[in-house]
């Protein structure tokens, strides 16, 4: 559309998986709000589902002005298509400024059909959201060449403006029980559901049985590891702290773990309370997913590995050595 169409607040794709609200959908809500409140524009959450382990009115307390239901039982399974089209419906209707959704892969799917239907553009994978305090128009910030420069990137002359969101990004804040909005519930036509495709059921896939991004530890080795095997160290020191295990591509280019557990540019974003960087030298891809740690905790014999920039805690010293002693330590004190 371009940029003469009337165009109004912000929409947000809230994500829904296998009936559980997605915690991206309450981060992307918050921002939204923060952005609007620059903008003098209203907060508009969309939820396409057939069940929901939440009341909708839920987004309310974390800044949206109103939540837009979409309840239908073909709505369980994701369907690309489907869910395609009934944003770009909804976004011809309601006509926003600006639409946001997780970057994860059903929002990473959705977002780039629906902006090339739209004809406007859209910016993947955003770390930082500002609005310009005299265009009003959005600064989409993300990294680019490789991680190494930051970009802020306008859509000045097209609506919406459209961006999907690194989850875990923005901080969640504390929902407000005082705030007003109200819940939409709409009804679509049968056509909306058609679709070329028919999904036959959900299957995780091998490694994916730890969500390391729910986690309050993390415990990631690097090309320090040396080896496969030597990952047992790793799964012990994070089975003591109930934690998981995480790994820079470099173990992950080696099969030494699955990609499931890659941190960083291109793998996941984390942010436990307490992260463990074990032979790891930090390079800005890795540190794009796990620098917003409560705290981090860097194993690394090179003194100048750039880790040790970032780190709360640095031991410097072979990892063989140490995670052994830090395994054995906590066994002394946990009594196993
Ligand atoms: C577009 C793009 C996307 C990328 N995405 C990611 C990403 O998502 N995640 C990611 O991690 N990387 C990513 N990378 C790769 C990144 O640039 C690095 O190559 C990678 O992070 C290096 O992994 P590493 O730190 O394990 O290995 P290295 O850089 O080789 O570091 C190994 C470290 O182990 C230390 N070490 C070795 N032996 C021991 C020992 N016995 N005791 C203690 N320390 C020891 C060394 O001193 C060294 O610091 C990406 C790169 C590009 C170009």
């Amino acid at each position: 559309m371009r940029r003469d169409s009337p165009s109004g607040g912000i929409l947000v794709l809230g994500e829904i998986r296998s009936g559980r609200l997605h915690p991206a959908a309450l981060e992307l809500t918050a921002k939204a709000r923060l952005l609007a409140d620059d903008m003098g524009a209203e907060v508009s959450t969309l939820l396409l589902f057939s069940e929901i382990d939440v009341k909708p009115e839920t987004l309310i307390g974390y800044g949206a002005d109103s939540v837009i239901c979409v309840r239908d039982r073909r709505l369980g399974l994701f369907d690309q298509e489907v869910q395609s089209r009934i944003l770009y419906r909804i976004i011809r209707d309601t006509r926003p400024g600006i639409v946001l959704a997780p970057a994860t892969t059903s929002g990473r799917s959705i977002m780039p059909a629906v902006a090339a239907k739209l004809r406007t553009g859209l910016t993947a994978d955003c770390t930082g959201l500002d609005i310009d305090p005299e265009t009003k128009q959005l600064l989409q910030t993300r990294p680019a060449i490789g991680g190494n420069i930051m970009a802020t990137i306008r859509t000045p002359e097209h609506r919406p403006q459209m961006a999907t969101v690194r989850p875990r990004t923005f901080a969640i804040p504390a929902s407000d029980p005082n705030r007003a909005g109200s819940v939409k519930e709409l009804t679509l036509p049968d056509h909306c559901f058609e679709s070329r495709v028919v999904p036959l059921g959900l299957e995780r896939s091998d490694g994916d049985d730890v969500n390391i991004q729910d986690r309050d530890v993390v415990v990631s080795g690097g090309k320090g590891m040396k080896k496969q095997e030597n990952f047992v160290l790793l799964r012990d020191l994070a089975e003591l702290l109930d934690g998981g295990v995480g790994a820079s591509r470099a173990a992950v280019d080696n099969k030494w773990i699955p990609y499931s557990h890659q941190v960083g540019l291109s793998g996941k974003v984390v942010a436990p309370k307490v992260y463990f960087a074990v032979g790891i030298s930090g390079t800005v891809q890795h540190l794009a997913g796990m620098q917003t740690s409560g705290m981090i905790v860097a194993i690394n014999k090179d003194p100048e590995a750039p880790i040790f920039k970032v780190a709360d805690i640095g031991l410097c010293g072979d990892l063989f050595d140490i995670v052994p002693r830090l395994i054995e330590v906590l066994r002394g004190r946990k009594g196993v």
